[in-house]
């Protein structure tokens, strides 16, 4: 088993919730007076540091929004009061990919930079990611913070790191097979669309010797249907990893993929919650995550509400790891669950029934809520020569999983958006 940190990622829990409550003391100390933006909410909800006792005590402290952050680079543009030293204690800018509107900018200072390379040496290593791996980065490097920290978690681990930024998918292929990528990182979207486009200009991806994929940006990788299809399309294995920019990378699957991802819970607290009630959800059951980072001390989130949706799971892994799991990996968006005729509809699980079929290249759900009647439409490419009768066997499965029948029709091959960052396959539309 490969870890990056055993003592830690092996320390029986009560040690390791005195470790999380230190550090969580630490940091709120020193950012009393310094940090203006979470002093001014704790001192609005009338909360001081030496409060915070126990891990229980985290309940005292307010929720932080997105909202609130954005809210607080409008009013002290451009850089917001969440600064807790002055600006040229900073290294580095980068903000949030902006698919919910007006990008977030989040900042990092040379301790924190390193902290989001030790959470990604958590990644790596809990992948099996090794210093003789040479992992390539199929992604844009631009303002989103997405694989930019894995370049630094690579560095960490040793592994030769091989960006794949300015390049199109037929020339990321070409560079895989030349360097002889071991590793690969980029979203799920982009993956299983690398091999497309490698089948259709007859690219042997079999002529790169991948062994490992390890996934962010999106859920997907622990979409059973989705995983299952990039480890046979790569024969590789396919690894979930899930975090945020306003927060840290937070979550990996181990090699021995239990059906969730671990929590790095020595650098970051998480809580479940209902997210309309805000009251705790009990582990085993859906909620809200919320999460507090423990080493981004220059431009921290605690108790932010991050929108994903999870479970978690306390159940002792094999890997040896004690620390908690959400099961599933992340389950979809708070805000993303429509209801369809009075069915609560998740993506997350239209995209594993329809990721079933593999003779499914794309497709795109939009749900039209017009004069209270709901319906929602699947429009699906399928590779060259199947049987166009297929999408009667996606409606009825569909039909039988929501208990409603969904339109499901082909579309030309092509027609649908093919996504390299953030893919957005399903959309609301109201009248
Ligand atoms: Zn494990």
């Amino acid at each position: 088993m490969s870890y990056f940190d055993e003592a830690t990622e092996t320390l029986p829990r009560e040690q390791l919730a005195a470790l999380q409550l230190n550090k969580l003391q630490t940091m709120m100390t020193h950012l009393w007076n310094t940090n203006q933006f979470y002093t001014n909410k704790w001192q609005a909800a009338r909360v001081h540091p030496s409060d915070i006792r126990s891990l229980v005590d985290l309940a005292r402290l307010p929720l932080t929004r997105k909202g609130e952050l954005m809210e607080d680079q409008a009013s002290h543009g451009p850089f917001g009061t969440n600064l807790t030293y002055p600006l040229q204690a900073y290294l580095r800018m980068h903000q949030t990919s902006g698919t919910t509107g007006v990008p977030l900018k989040v900042f990092d200072t040379n301790e924190s930079w390193d902290w989001w390379g030790r959470c990604w040496g958590h990644v790596l290593a809990g992948a099996g990611v090794t210093s003789s791996d040479r992992l390539f980065m199929a992604f844009a490097f631009g303002p989103f913070i997405g694989f930019w920290a894995a370049v630094e978690g690579a560095r960490k681990i040793g592994a030769l790191m091989i960006p794949g930024g300015g390049r199109d998918s037929q020339q990321r292929l070409e560079m895989m097979r030349e360097a002889g990528a071991t590793a690969l990182c980029c979203t799920p979207s982009y993956a299983l669309r690398m091999a497309e486009v490698a089948r259709e200009i007859g690219f042997d991806i079999r002529s790169i010797p991948l062994k490992t994929t390890i996934h962010a940006g999106e859920p997907g990788a622990s979409v059973p249907a989705t995983k299952q299809r990039i480890e046979h399309t790569w024969a590789a294995r396919c690894f979930d990893h899930a975090g945020a920019s306003e927060v840290g990378a937070h979550s990996f699957e181990c090699q021995l993929q239990p059906g969730g991802t671990h929590l790095i819970e020595s650098e970051f607290i998480a809580e479940v919650i209902h997210p309309l009630t805000g009251e705790a959800v009990l582990p085993g059951h859906r909620g809200e995550l919320v999460i507090t980072n423990l080493g981004r001390w220059g431009f921290p989130v605690i108790r932010y509400c991050t929108g994903d949706l999870v479970q978690v799971n306390l159940q002792r892994c094999q890997c040896g790891r004690t620390s908690l799991r959400f099961e599933g990996g992340v389950l979809g968006r708070a805000d993303d669950m429509v209801t369809v005729r009075g069915v609560n509809v998740f993506p997350g699980s239209v995209e594993n029934l329809v990721r079933n079929f593999i003779e499914v290249d794309e497709f795109r759900i939009t749900v039209n809520k017009v004069r209270q009647m709901d319906e929602m439409d699947i429009e699906v490419e399928l590779c060259a020569g199947t049987d166009p009768e297929l999408i009667h066997a996606i409606a009825t499965k569909l039909d039988a999983m929501l208990a409603f029948r969904p339109r499901v029709r082909q579309v030309a091959h092509n027609a649908l958006p093919r996504f390299e960052m953030k893919a957005k396959r399903f959309h609301v539309k109201l009248d």
